[in-house]
């Protein structure tokens, strides 16, 4: 049995049988097998060399009669991997230094690998290549399914990763998946909000799960505590099972109080709107009792297929809408880039990608993939209550400019005739310091705030909100941030402008008395998260909440913050269980 622990990302127990994904970037530690399982691992090695042969078999006759050079590409791969110097090498590593079949690869590759590159041949150099192909394709044949394979799930299992894409994870069926761990990553970023939203339980930042993990291992995770537990003991094993049924119970037991009204012991409404991805996840928030959609992420239905245009948005956008019915809907324009990654050109790439071409800021270099996402979002407006949201405005300028696109395809649309709703809200996110600072003049030109404290915290404390090794300084109740929140908020309601929060802030319980006590009164939350939410709404006092805001406010340090904020919650919110 090994512990290992991470950073909490999305809540709840699951135990299951691993499934490795991913073997890019891939180190493969010094791991050892006992003398009596040699035999087996040299076997799983041979059969991991056939597995290997076969599926590029397979690809070759998949190219037909073609005998073009892809096809003797794959033909050189089969003979490689079939070398007998290569395979002995390999095999006696097993034999005589008792390496997993794994190590052995990366080992004995990596060896021949560097014995090429020194060699001054451009026909050498190509054979390097090569290596490094057969070594990725016997490393993931060993460690278990890629991401292809995801399709071909007949079992439930936890995925194990070094890094998932937010798109990758955006792909992970809940049905089968039912834990994710990975090796990179932070709280907020964006594939562990996919997982969150889609009630996964996760935790990231374990550095090298993906390797200490083999495909078929029992193993643990724990999303509350950050925990992942490979090869659990029987004693362990027992205690986790009894914890993940009480799990399912207490959310059980929250479900039923969907129809109870999001409001304080005393009497003060917080209305709970769903932080939503994909069009599928809205009937679950729905039914959770959402009040709306605070937040429709685009990016993923553009991922889904990036050329789509304006009919592929406006599908999407009608099936989200006739789902929510009367309920609001808020449609943020593409907010690309960051680790929401784009396929870019080399020379193209950038340094600091989250300050960087990101977002509103892709937009106005994308004319046409912004007009044509405008459009579609105009006409959605006929089939519901639409609100079009832009992000990462960092000023007034910006806002003008996102407005003034928008004014311009409202006129065109008017001049073919077509029909839209004319009096859209219009409203800015607000999570680049410089808008939270000059918000009382924002509010001018706009109709609602929609506070992304995600990235307000990247942001005003400098901390890469996928970093895992800057996890620690990555803090939402750091005093400038409480500033912020305070100040954005106190210029909404002096503009008359509503005012809610987006970021994970708002589906973290330890965090919510604190937004209530600042005055927050509009949280848009993760899906699942929303009976917990609600729950903690209805224990609160508002009387108590705005002293306990006062006491924060007072503090200069984060960590007291939070502090302050625990034994808090100890003493005033409901023990759910978990
Ligand atoms: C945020 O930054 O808080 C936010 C909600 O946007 P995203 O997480 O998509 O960047
Ligand atoms: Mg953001």
């Amino acid at each position: 049995m090994e512990t290992r622990k991470g950073i909490p990302v999305s809540p709840g127990i699951a135990i299951r049988e691993a499934m490795i994904l991913d073997t890019e970037e891939i180190h493969i530690p010094q791991r050892f097998i006992e003398s009596e399982r040699v035999e087996a691992e040299a076997a799983r090695y041979e059969e991991g060399v056939r597995a290997a042969e076969q599926s590029l078999q397979r690809e070759i006759e998949r190219m037909g009669g073609d005998r073009g050079i892809n096809a003797q590409i794959l033909e050189i791969h089969k003979t490689l991997l079939g070398d007998p110097v290569l395979k002995n090498e390999i095999l006696s590593l097993i034999r005589q230094k008792q390496y997993t079949a794994e190590h052995a690869v990366a080992r004995t590759m990596s060896r021949y690998i560097k014995k090429f590159e020194v060699m001054d041949s451009p026909i050498i150099a190509e054979r390097v290549h090569d290596l490094y192909d057969i070594e990725k394709l016997l490393l993931s044949t060993l460690l278990g399914s890629r991401l292809d394979t995801m399709q071909e799930l007949d079992r439930e299992v936890v995925v194990i990763a070094h890094n998932l894409t937010p798109a990758q994870a955006a792909k992970l069926d809940s049905k089968w998946v039912r834990g994710f761990a990975m090796d990179v990553g932070g709280k907020t970023s964006h594939t562990a909000i996919m997982a969150r939203a889609l009630g996964i339980p996760a935790v990231v930042a374990l550095e090298e799960i993906s390797t200490a993990v083999i495909a078929g291992d029992t193993v643990i995770i724990d999303g509350f505590r950050g925990l992942v537990i490979v090869d659990p003991d029987d004693a362990t094993l027992r205690d986790y099972r009894a914890r993940e049924a009480n799990v399912h119970k207490v959310a059980r037991r929250l479900r039923k109080e969907t129809t109870l009204p999001s409001e304080t012991i005393d009497g003060h409404r917080v209305e709970l709107q769903a932080n939503v991805e994909l069009p599928q996840e809205v009937h679950a928030a729905m039914a959770l009792g959402a009040a709306g959609i605070g937040l429709l992420r685009t990016e993923f239905i553009h991922f889904q297929k990036p050329r789509g245009g304006e009919a592929w948005h406006l599908q999407h956008y009608q099936r989200v809408l006739k789902e929510v019915g009367d309920r609001p809907v808020t449609i943020r324009t593409l907010d690309l880039g960051g680790d929401k990654g784009l396929e870019r050109a080399e020379d193209q790439r950038e340094e600091n990608p989250f300050l960087g071409c990101r977002s509103i800021r892709y937009c106005f270099a994308n004319p046409e993939l912004f007009r044509e996402q405008l459009r579609a979002i105009l006409r959605a407006s006929m089939f519901g209550r639409v609100k079009i949201m832009f992000p990462m405005v960092g000023s007034v300028g910006d806002v003008e400019r996102a407005v003034g696109f928008f004014e311009q395809v409202k006129e065109e649309l008017r001049q073919n005739g077509e029909q839209f709703d004319t009096e859209i809200p219009v409203g800015v996110m607000v999570e680049v310091p410089s808008l939270a600072i000059t918000a009382d003049q924002v509010a001018r030109h706009v109709q609602f705030f929609s506070i992304g404290t995600n990235d307000l915290v990247q942001y005003t404390l400098a901390v890469d909100r996928g970093n895992e090794h800057v996890a620690a300084l990555y803090d939402p109740v750091h005093p400038a941030v409480l500033r912020l929140l305070a100040a954005s908020l106190a210029a909404g309601d002096r503009a008359g402008i509503e005012v809610s929060i987006c970021g994970e802030m708002a589906s973290e319980r330890l965090y919510i008395p604190l937004l209530i006590g600042l005055g927050y009164r509009r949280l848009s939350v993760s899906p699942p998260m929303i009976p917990e939410v609600r729950r903690i709404v209805r224990s609160i006092q508002v009387y108590d909440a705005v002293r306990l805001a006062a006491q924060c406010s007072g503090l200069a340090d984060g960590m007291e913050i939070a502090a302050l904020l625990r034994s808090w919650a100890r003493d005033y919110l409901p023990d759910t269980g978990w």
